[in-house]
């Protein structure tokens, strides 16, 4: 028996079918040390929390937090973090679409010395093209963009030391964004490779415009790049204008007689110039929109029940 606690924790959004079989493989690996497997339902609908109350009774390492409505899936990671006593604490999804079995694999990693264990997907199945080309170009604008890099192929699949806990836990901005501020701390990582299997039941969580909105609010929580591009947009289209003017003077000046014909050039630049205007106003207000919820301060999250937790 080893004599260190591994907490692990699962978000869980209408996850009712798949609560059983992953404590099922759960269990078996992480059984050599003391642990704690810390369901966060995240205002699920359906079955799920009478189902993990089931597996509560019956083993008092199993523990439940709910939230009152669905808070999203980072807010169930902070909560999550918040509870765990863990001196490792493993989060993974609860739809068995990342494998258990690798947990040993990153215990022994985060052994020899690793603060963060990542694992990668090295291959996904069940996901179509649409999904994996977004996740590729979304690592890449955003790795672009940010000033910490954020590692490719990586979700909220890891293993963090204690002390990366107790970082998150302190921290002082509300995160919704958690793998950008994990790797935002610089602690010694490693990584194991998995193949990400298909979803057990259900369907994801995480279409088109979820997906979107996720990417943008990574990309602003860790850069204000956005900003200066938007200057710089500002600048190259004021310049254009400006050549433009200077054009057309010394055009009159040489040739008076030849007329500026057409309204379809003006349209676009008009529209050219309007959207950039629009997107450029769009950008500083995804900054304020942070700004206000920031002072706002309210609670992350609203818990409604706890079971098994001390
Ligand atoms: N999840 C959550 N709250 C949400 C959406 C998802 O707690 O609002 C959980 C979900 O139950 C799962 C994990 O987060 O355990 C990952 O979600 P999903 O499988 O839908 O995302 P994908 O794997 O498709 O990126
Ligand atoms: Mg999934």
């Amino acid at each position: 028996m080893n004599n260190f606690l591994v907490s692990v924790i699962v978000p869980v959004f209408n996850e009712e079918q798949n609560v059983e079989p992953l404590v099922k493989r759960l269990i078996p690996v992480v059984k050599n040390s003391p642990y704690e497997i810390i369901f966060v339902d995240d205002g699920s609908k359906d079955k799920t929390v009478e189902n993990i109350k089931k597996q509560a009774l019956k083993n008092k390492n199993i523990k439940l937090i709910s939230f009152y409505r669905n808070f999203g899936h980072q807010m169930a990671l902070t909560a999550g973090y918040k509870v765990a006593h863990g001196d490792c604490v493993v989060t993974i999804d609860a739809d068995l679409q990342d494998p258990p079995e690798i947990i040993p694999e990153m215990i022994a990693k985060w052994q020899s010395g690793a603060k963060i264990v990542y694992a990668k997907r090295n291959e996904r199945e069940g996901e179509n093209f649409f999904k994996k080309s977004t996740a590729s170009i979304f690592y890449r604008l955003i790795n672009f963009l940010s000033d910490t890099p954020i590692p490719q192929e990586v979700g909220d699949f890891r293993l963090v030391d204690k002390q990366v806990v107790d970082f998150l836990n302190n921290l002082r901005e509300r995160p919704s964004f958690l793998r950008g501020i994990v790797s935002w701390g610089g602690f010694p990582t490693d990584y194991v490779y998995f193949k990400r299997e298909k979803r057990l039941t259900g369907k994801t969580h995480y279409g088109f415009f979820r997906m979107l909105n996720f990417a943008l609010e990574g990309i602003t929580s860790f850069s204000v790049k956005p900003l200066r591009m938007a200057t710089y947009f500002g600048f190259m289209s004021g310049i254009l204008g400006f050549l433009g003017i200077i054009y057309e003077l010394i055009r009159k000046a040489i040739s008076p007689q030849s007329f500026v014909i057409g309204w379809a050039g003006l349209f676009t630049a008009i529209m050219f110039l309007g959207g950039i205007q629009l997107i450029t106003i769009g950008i500083i207000g995804e900054y304020i929109g942070k700004i206000y919820q920031e002072i706002q301060k309210r609670p992350r999250y609203l818990i409604k029940e706890q079971v098994n937790i001390s």
